[in-house]
């Protein structure tokens, strides 16, 4: 018999929100692997749970998730925990997943406390579709890159990003996505929780030192109202989308949804203007 593999939430901020099953589930295991074991240690301690820790982090995850495995397929059960929120999520733990899954072990959720769905049903935007983009890259050009494929999304877009990189993330995406309604969800279920919501231009004159955990989230590109063009003009939409800085072939593709055409279509009419 083969051990199980729990991926296990905790708090994000406000411990009662650890769920009963988490609590039992960790005292169950063999063995609860931790991205930081010195905070998982307090959380442990407070629930008087006394399971082994081990340390599995960025750093040492290749190592420690064939030492999990091992384990595993030794018949011992094992439980994921991040610092906070969901394992796998902007976190380690997927990597561990699907070696766990290559191996024929069961991979089992432990739901509980996620930063960007609570902040996603809190937020007044569109929870029908939306897309987690997680951290932005580090590097500005990759950034620029990253927040031009998603500024023509029709989605809401959820972002993760550290507060003293926050205002200058909003400042670019001001600049790729345009004016659209944004929301800072801040400090989630902690005793400082807030929801700033508006304009991104209002939400960057209202932020000046931003403290804490913070989830961004915008609107998704509304393309009919973004784009006012005579419907036959092909090539003025094609070089709204290239202004806001698409790529050529993304801007054609665009342009085709609008017109609800294939691209080659938009590309026949491309070189029927130009003529
Ligand atoms: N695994 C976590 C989850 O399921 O939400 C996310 C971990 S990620 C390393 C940390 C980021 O999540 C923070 O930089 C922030 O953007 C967001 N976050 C985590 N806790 C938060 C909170 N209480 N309030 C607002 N944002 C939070």
């Amino acid at each position: 018999m083969q051990g199980i593999l729990y991926l296990c939430a905790t708090p994000i901020g406000n411990l009662e929100d650890m769920t009963f099953r988490a609590i039992r589930i960790l005292r169950e295991v063999n063995l609860i692997a931790a991205e930081d074991t010195r905070r998982t240690r307090k959380l442990l301690t407070h629930f008087e749970i006394h399971t082994p820790l081990i340390r599995f982090d960025e750093n040492c995850k290749e190592k420690v998730a064939e030492k999990i495995l091992e384990r595993l397929q030794a018949g011992e059960s094992v439980a994921v925990v991040s610092d906070a929120g969901l394992p796998a999520i902007s976190d380690p733990g997927a990597d561990l997943v699907k070696l766990a899954i290559d191996n024929d072990i069961k991979v089992c959720p432990i739901p509980g406390a996620n930063a960007a769905l609570s902040a996603l049903i809190c937020s007044g935007l569109d929870t029908k579709k939306f897309l987690f983009a997680g951290f932005p890259p580090k590097t500005k050009k990759n950034r620029r890159e990253f927040l031009q494929k998603l500024s023509t999304v029709e989605e809401t877009v959820i972002f993760y990003e550290a507060p003293h990189r926050l205002k200058n993330f909003l400042e670019e995406l001001s600049e790729v996505f345009g004016e659209r309604q944004t929301v800072l969800a801040r400090e989630l279920t902690k005793v400082h929780e807030e929801f700033l919501r508006g304009k991104i231009s209002e939400l960057i004159e209202k932020i000046s030192e931003p403290r804490g955990e913070f989830v961004i989230l915008i609107e998704g590109q509304k393309i009919s109202e973004v784009i006012e063009v005579p419907e036959e003009n092909i090539s003025e939409v094609v070089e709204k989308f290239l202004a806001r800085g698409l790529d050529k072939k993304s801007a054609m593709r665009e342009t085709a949804k609008r017109f609800n055409v294939s691209r080659r279509e938009i590309y026949n009419a491309l070189i029927k203007e130009q003529k």
